[in-house]
């Protein structure tokens, strides 16, 4: 066993656990548990744990059925809610093998994250990433069904102590930071409802570990309060959804901001320049990945501080890519506005890098700032300025995803081909379907 490994058998004699879950996510970022007795843990580690992967969301293909969970000891934590009083349970995230090649398993989403990783180390970089997910905490109906109604809208904490609110978000901070989370910042966002916690960066396998169990925990604690958190990108019309801007930053193999450029206008390197060109580039199939629900597209209209445009700025937000103030160099970063809460982090990530990665392969120009409100502009006035709209639907932006040669190859032959499919049955479960709009709109008048 590795010292990493010894720890954790450690802390689970000391902290009394029980169970151990062995923790995966399926490609469309669901995530699964195995669930061991924590006695067997050091049995996990050397040889893996079996399981029947054939019941697993676009996992496997039936013929290849077993796979074996390899815990990750660096994401060993204590889950920090239903702590039972003879025993704890804790987790641990895991790498997914085929056990007919011994090989890694394609279809594993960290897998494809590892990948993209690679390619990064390969041209010198370790990458850097911090989300700001956000999301809507809704009342429970009689039943313990989620509502749409907001916590604090429909008199609900206006009857409650003032600050059931900031209760519940308290208590959703301090279950992250037992975990381990480094949080930055914690808001009430611009609707009724809605919040977002910001994450202290991390390299980029860390993050989408942590926002794979980020929307888990926010969950668990919410319901503890009656309440339904939710990371649907849009949950009520006209108002501001919810998103997950991303920051993003490459650092180099001696630790130095591979971004930064103090002599540049924006602070930014020519490598950055060129990452934030390959972004712009693969925007659209990017955004398959990055919102990769029907709803996600309900959020990505103009109005509501949603990214609409293919354009960035150092100034606006109406823009995809924003580049933030920073005060000391290690913070030159730019932030990626689009994606939303709704997508696989793992697979989101590896496109992002990818994407940026190939923009410093080819050397890519960066187009000028755009510092103008991009939503006011009409189409003459866009196309005088070269920008592109973001797919308008999931069958847009999946069909964006084909025709990108580096997005698409980004998810590996198991996952891509798998993950289109996936799409376009709900993209077409979606279109046939008669909404209450339609319902509202035509039932009485035709
Ligand atoms: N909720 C907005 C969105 O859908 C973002 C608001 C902000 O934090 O700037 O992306
Ligand atoms: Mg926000
Ligand atoms: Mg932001």
């Amino acid at each position: 066993l590795t010292t990493a490994e010894e720890d954790v058998l450690d802390e689970i004699d000391e902290k009394d656990i029980d169970f151990l879950r062995l923790q995966f996510t399926d490609i469309l970022g669901t995530v699964k548990n195995v669930s061991v007795p924590a006695r067997q843990a050091e049995k996990a580690f050397t040889d893996g744990i079996y399981f029947d992967g054939s019941s697993i969301e676009g996992f496997v293909r039936i013929q290849e059925s077993d796979m074996r969970l390899v815990p990750d000891p660096d994401t060993f934590a204590v889950l920090p809610w239903k702590q039972s009083e003879d025993g704890g349970s804790a987790r641990m995230i895991c790498d997914v093998y085929d056990t007919s090649t011994g090989e890694p398993f394609e279809g594993d989403p960290r897998y494809v994250l590892k990948n993209a990783l690679e390619r990064a180390n390969d041209m010198g970089y370790e990458v850097n990433f911090a989300p700001e997910p956000e999301f809507f905490m809704f009342q429970e109906d009689e039943d313990g069904r989620a509502t749409t109604d907001t916590a604090d809208h429909g008199g609900y904490f206006d009857l409650a102590p003032k600050d059931l609110a900031s209760d519940v978000r308290r208590d959703i901070i301090f279950g992250l930071e037992d975990m381990g989370f480094e949080i930055e910042a914690s808001h009430h966002e611009v609707a009724r409802g809605q919040y977002e916690i910001n994450f202290e960066y991390d390299d980029a396998l860390a993050t989408a570990d942590n926002v794979a169990t980020f929307r888990t925990v926010v969950r668990a604690i919410a319901a503890e309060h009656d309440l339904h958190a939710t990371f649907m990108p849009k949950p009520i019309p006209k108002i501001n959804g919810s998103g997950m801007h991303t920051h993003m930053s490459l650092m180099t193999e001696s630790g130095e901001n591979a971004f930064h450029d103090a002599d540049d206008e924006f602070n930014l390197s020519d490598e950055a320049h060129s990452y934030l060109a390959g972004i712009l580039e693969h925007a659209p199939a990017i955004t398959a990945v990055a919102n990769p629900t029907v709803n996600s597209y309900k959020r990505l209209v103009p109005g509501y501080e949603a990214p609409v445009y293919v354009a960035w700025s150092d100034r606006n937000r109406s823009a995809l890519v924003r580049k933030p103030a920073a005060r000391v160099p290690a913070a030159s970063r730019i932030e990626l506005r689009s994606p939303d809460p709704s997508c696989n982090p793992y697979l989101a990530f590896a496109v992002m890098i990818h994407a940026g990665l190939d923009g410093i392969e080819r050397d890519l120009d960066c187009p000028e700032p755009v510092r103008e409100n991009i939503y006011e502009f009409d189409e003459a006035k866009r196309e005088e300025y070269g920008i592109d709209t973001l797919p308008s639907n999931l069958g847009e932006a999946v069909d964006a995803l084909e025709d990108d040669e580096v997005v698409y190859s980004a998810l590996g032959e198991h996952i891509g081909p798998k993950f289109v499919e996936a799409k376009e049955q709900e993209f077409e479960e979606y279109l046939v379907d008669v909404s209450d709009w339609e319902l509202d709109r035509y039932l009485e008048t035709f």
